[in-house]
């Protein structure tokens, strides 16, 4: 093969909203700036977020960015970075604003403000009401604005390689990040981007699971080749289950519906939430629902000829306000349950939907690994945002809403330190040859010929062991035979072998890249889970049922050599106000 090389400032790995959001600040300062894509860009998986992205505007009801703060740590279980949610909280206000500028249709309120609804975890305190947090349009907010964002780039010039896929970072002996080897994959010729700086921008890894809401190309690429570069993954074993999910499909029905004032009824019709969270309801947080939701089941109070759903009501809303407020809802509903909710229920059950771990950054989008003895180092020239990164303002479980809103801010932070660090590094490092070849042999191992097992059945095995293995409810032995089981999927992987070698638009060799990716990721999350003793957030243990704040208000670091875990404290001082102190989570 020959290889082709193309130079840039920055070389962004990813066109969701982070992706985005980080290029058109380095457009905008006339740098050169490459986005890689494996799909055409407005179909990443942003454009799929449906309920909003929070902000304490204060349109409908008083709010303030000090009360999404405190929201943010208690949903985080006390696990996130307090400084960093402060800075989120703080930037989410001007994120919005600068949203609507650039062209975002969000709805409105009569009076022309941004419209905003209530969602999971939002505090109840201000006179009594839920607060109203999450900015909208209708049920398709990550389209509007990952199309806004698109167009924005267009017009700024920023360079995109369309379909291109990108296969593994290049590091030279010190470390240092000097860009990445990418396929076309049109042509399946390899393309080596040389870079003096690169963004792990490439989302979630909701794949691994059987049952999910996220898109097919959700398969954590980013994470695993941050992995193979030696850079450990960050609480990995706290992945989000969100509660409403079309029953045995997984595609999402957003928490906006129970927004609206939908709720969760089971088998005798009985509004079951108010047993499990008395206040908040069918609006506590995700963890807090999706539990519930499978006690109900378990315990025999499901629905269906199986009992293994319960039901979302809608009705009550009336025709107006689901054509209005969740006509993409009525839609899949339609499609893939077959129910109008305008007249009946949706069957629904949780859903993998999202990782709350992922590559450790800073507040500036840089790429941090623990040192012995000594204070976190940056990576040079490593940058994550999104999905994929873990700052950490998620903690234990994310809020509705701030996913949205953190791909935004600390895209748009990653993108002006990058402006910074270039004023300072205006050099390319030259180019490691040796390690480009160890990555080139990453493609030419697909050439392998002769009987093997086939990926399609590989991955199928490995996202129903993940499924069984490391679901909602977590105990010692469960998940100690998940890691066996990965472990061994993880030795099949060697015996893998492609039918189809052609090397046009070969989706066959991309699902075998995939997939080596995905099982990676999985052993990070099963071993992670295994060794965290407590239940925290998103992680359930039966056998160790409360949180354990003594020994375990730490943050996990998973390295792939030696499937290594290892630990880095919390960090729970906010810059500007004063930390808030570990207490018990109700709703
Ligand atoms: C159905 C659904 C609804 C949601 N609703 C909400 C909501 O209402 N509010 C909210 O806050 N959050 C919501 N979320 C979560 C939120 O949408 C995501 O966390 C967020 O959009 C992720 O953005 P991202 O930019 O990190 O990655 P993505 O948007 O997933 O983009 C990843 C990019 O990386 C590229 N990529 C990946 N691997 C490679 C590779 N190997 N080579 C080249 N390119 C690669 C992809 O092509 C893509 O461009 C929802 C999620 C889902 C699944």
């Amino acid at each position: 093969m020959t290889l082709v090389r193309r130079h840039f400032d920055a070389l962004i790995i990813g066109a969701g909203g982070a992706g985005l959001n980080a290029a058109l600040q380095l457009a905008n300062a006339n740098l050169r700036v490459a986005v890689v894509s494996k799909v055409f860009p407005t179909r990443s998986h942003t454009v799929a977020a449906q309920g909003g992205v929070n902000a304490a505007l204060a349109n409908v009801l008083p709010d303030n960015w000090h009360w999404h703060m405190f929201d943010t740590v208690k949903g985080s279980d006390y696990l996130g970075d307090q400084d960093a949610i402060e800075f989120m909280c703080r930037e989410a206000i001007p994120t919005v604003y600068e949203l609507e500028h650039n062209g975002v249709p969000f709805s409105r309120l009569d009076n022309g403000r941004i419209y905003q609804r209530a969602f999971g975890g939002q505090s109840q305190n201000f006179g009594g009401a839920q607060a109203a947090r999450t900015c909208a349009a209708a049920d398709r907010t990550g389209h509007a604005i990952l199309h806004t964002l698109y167009q924005q780039n267009i017009r700024a010039r920023t360079h995109f390689f369309d379909e291109y896929f990108a296969v593994d970072l290049i590091a030279d002996d010190e470390g240092a990040i000097l860009g990445a080897l990418v396929l076309e994959i049109e042509t399946g010729e390899p393309l080596l981007i040389e870079s003096k700086t690169t963004l792990l921008a490439t989302g979630g890894c909701g794949q691994v699971f059987r049952t999910t809401s996220n898109a097919h190309i959700n398969t954590g690429d980013g994470m695993a080749m941050a992995l193979r570069a030696g850079v450990p993954l960050m609480d990995m074993e706290f992945f989000q289950f969100h509660p409403t999910g079309i029953a045995g499909k997984g595609m999402l029905i957003t928490e906006g519906v129970r927004g609206e004032g939908g709720y969760l009824v089971n088998k005798d019709g009985e509004r079951f939430m108010e047993r499990y969270a008395p206040n908040a309801k069918d609006l506590a947080s995700r963890d807090v629902v999706s539990r519930a939701i499978v006690t109900e089941v378990k315990e025999g109070r499901g629905c269906g000829p199986e009992g293994d759903h319960v039901m979302l009501k809608v009705d009550h809303l009336g025709e107006e306000i689901v054509s209005k407020r969740l006509p993409g809802i009525r839609e899949s509903s339609q499609i893939f349950a077959g129910v109008d909710p305008v007249v009946e229920p949706i069957p629904v059950f949780p859903t993998a939907h999202y990782v709350m771990g992922g590559i450790p950054t800073n507040r500036y989008g840089r790429v941090v690994v623990p040192v012995q003895h000594g204070p976190e180092e940056v990576i040079p020239g490593l940058y994550a945002a999104g999905e994929c990164a873990c700052v950490s303002v998620h903690g234990a479980n994310r809020l509705g809403g701030n996913s949205l809103l953190d791909i935004l801010v600390f895209g748009r932070a990653a993108g002006q330190d990058i402006i910074e660090f270039l004023k300072e590094n205006p050099n390319h490092r030259p180019m490691d040859e040796a390690a480009v070849e160890k990555v080139m042999s990453r493609l030419t191992r697909w050439e392998e010929k002769g009987e093997g097992i086939s990926v399609q059945d590989l991955r199928a095995e490995f996202r129903k062991v993940m499924e069984d293995h490391a679901g909602v409810f977590r105990t010692d032995e469960i998940m100690a035979e998940g890691v066996e089981k990965v472990k061994e999927i993880r030795e099949k992987l060697k015996d893998l072998r492609l039918q189809d070698q052609s090397s046009v638009f070969n989706t066959a060799r991309v699902e075998a890249l995939e997939l080596e990716n995905l099982v990676d990721i999985g052993m990070s999350i099963v071993l992670s889970a295994l060794n965290r003793q407590e239940s925290r957030g998103a992680h359930s243990r039966p056998d160790y049922p409360d949180r354990d704040d003594k020994n375990w208000m730490k943050h996990s670091l998973y390295f792939y050599e030696e499937d290594r875990v290892e630990y880095k404290p919390v960090r729970t001082k906010p810059l500007f106000v004063e930390t808030f102190p570990p207490k018990e989570r109700v709703y």
